[in-house]
């Protein structure tokens, strides 16, 4: 395999993954979108130049970024992505018969357009699922301007380079802790904390000043290279993160998923931090 694809995250570091055929490369009007197959991780894609999810270990990152707040809050129905346009955070939360809405905010309909040609496996099925409303807007003017409620808001976002930018703002945070119905939880996508510090640090600052219950958990994903992602936690209710491993387990039998990385006990966990993650925080 000669040619390769090398991440252009860092300045300083970069993974490169072997690229086995190009199958999408082109400009939508925001983004460069890759998409190629990787012998070990199947399809990849990209945005940018960096590695956005792919096939082999996005099961990781969708089923945290879903499962932990949806089994946590215990009675969502009403759901909020921003971002996500492989589908894959969509596909996770529909799997819950419970949730009766999901509302998707994504920038770039070249991103779901794609994704539903090259990564069907990602959203499979989850664009023609009745239960979901795909907006195609910049999830900062939606969160400012909606007058919806949500019981859990998803951030999937890019990293806070180009669109993804206005995701990591204060204001932002503050607009999602708005459209928060009572008892409810905003999660974040924030970053891997050994290569990218200052972005956990900054929404935890954010969260701290607006969210009686705030941290992050965090979980390990293979192509999110440089140790665990964090995952930012905001929320006003006094129960949702105590929810013991019972609860959740009862839960989990209620909602009958078969997952892959997910457990009560790994969700649990997932809320102990390494030292120098807790460091990062205010
Ligand atoms: N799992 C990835 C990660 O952790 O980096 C994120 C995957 S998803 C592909 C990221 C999505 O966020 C992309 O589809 C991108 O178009 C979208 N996005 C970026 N900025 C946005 C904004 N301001 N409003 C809504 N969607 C945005």
């Amino acid at each position: 395999m000669s040619e390769r694809f090398t991440e252009t995250l860092h300045d300083d570091y970069a993974q490169s993954l072997g690229v086995a055929k190009v199958l999408y490369d082109n400009n939508s009007s925001l983004q460069h979108i890759q998409v190629f197959e990787n012998d070990r991780f199947g399809r990849v894609l990209t945005l940018d130049g960096v590695v956005q999810t792919t096939q082999g270990d996005e099961f990781i990152y969708h089923e945290m970024l879903t499962h932990v707040p949806i089994l946590a809050h215990g009675n969502a129905t009403r759901v909020l992505v921003i971002g996500g346009g492989d589908g894959g955070m969509a596909r996770e939360v529909l799997r819950h018969k419970s949730v009766e809405k999901v509302t998707m905010v994504e920038i770039d309909e070249g991103v779901v357009a794609f994704s539903k040609t090259y990564l069907p496996s990602l959203s499979n099925g989850a664009f023609d699922n009745p239960r979901l409303d795909l907006v195609i807007a910049d999830g900062a003017n939606f969160m400012a301007t909606s007058t919806d409620e949500f019981d859990v808001i998803i951030i999937d976002s890019t990293d806070p380079v180009g669109p993804g930018e206005v995701l990591f703002t204060d204001s932002f945070y503050g607009h999602a802790k708005r459209r928060l119905a009572k008892d409810g939880v905003l999660v974040t996508q924030n970053g891997v904390p050994f290569m990218q510090p200052s972005e956990l640090t900054g929404t935890m600052r954010a969260f701290q000043k607006l969210f009686a219950d705030w941290g992050c958990y965090i979980a390990s994903i293979p192509t999110y290279t440089g140790g665990p992602m964090a995952f930012g936690w905001g929320s006003d209710s006094s129960k949702a993160r105590d929810v013991d491993v019972a609860v959740l387990t009862k839960r989990l039998e209620a909602a009958g998923l078969d997952l892959g990385y997910y457990t009560p006990s790994v969700h649990k966990a997932a809320f102990s931090l390494p030292r120098y993650i807790e460091k990062l925080l205010p």
